[in-house]
């Protein structure tokens, strides 16, 4: 057992009590009226977004949003599950169907990002090197298929064939081939698919290059993403 002398301090986050305080002086004082109408009528969000839980891509930093605005979901690499009926822990799912159905949201973005470390656990899974972790693993297993349509192109529409080699050198393939396949899951979801056939919910992909500040985005029903800024 290492000594507790020789153990590393934890890092300090006493910074973010003072943060609170800014966050009240801001909110709470110069417009406690919409922060009394949050509190008391609740929430009615435009915006579910579905984003990676890393912290170098905070959505409400990101998109500088205030409270009320943005329904987030967070988890390794921003994915979305095909719709799956029966029990189980649907963490995404339930928050998805909560914006959807309840909170009747107009817009789901979903935002990828450069420098995904999910992304890049699953290149490294198809190099023949697996996740050496206990939940990771399957979790990111869903964006394989990211991958599979470059290493073996010939049903998913990408023109040219592009070696494992390749893909680890330019990751932003496949993050981005990942956000769209999370946007053709989302459209399993049966009432995810019934309002974006009727026009009553739109869905986004987004991808932030994290080095540039450059967003790619997708453009109405085409679900591949093109640089924008
Ligand atoms: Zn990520």
């Amino acid at each position: 057992m290492t000594a507790a002398c020789c153990q590393p301090a934890l890092r300090d986050i006493s910074h973010f009590e003072a943060a609170v305080r800014r966050f009240r002086t801001e909110f709470y004082e110069r417009d406690p009226e919409m922060m009394h109408k949050l509190a008391t009528e609740g929430q009615a969000p435009a915006t579910l977004i579905i984003s990676c839980c890393d912290s170098r891509v905070d959505t409400g930093v990101l998109l500088q949003a205030s409270p009320g605005e943005l329904f987030t979901v967070r988890n390794i690499a921003n994915l979305v599950p095909p719709y799956q009926q029966g029990a189980g822990l649907h963490g995404t799912g339930a928050a998805i169907e909560y914006a959807v159905r309840d909170l009747d949201v107009d817009h789901v973005i979903v935002l990828g990002h450069a420098s995904c470390g999910g992304i890049k656990a699953v290149l490294a899974a198809a190099d023949g090197h697996p996740i050496d972790r206990e939940f990771v693993g399957d979790w990111v297993s869903m964006a394989m298929n990211a991958t599979e349509l470059y290493l073996n192109p010939d049903k998913s529409g990408i023109r040219q064939k592009v070696s494992l080699d390749l893909l680890k050198e330019n990751p932003g393939l496949v993050e981005r081939a990942a956000v769209t396949g999370s946007l053709h899951n989302l459209l399993t979801y049966p009432w995810v698919k019934e309002r974006v056939d009727a026009g009553k919910l739109a869905l986004h992909g987004w991808w932030f290059d994290i080095e540039t500040g450059d967003l790619w985005k997708t453009a109405g029903n085409d679900l591949h993403l093109m640089p924008v800024i």
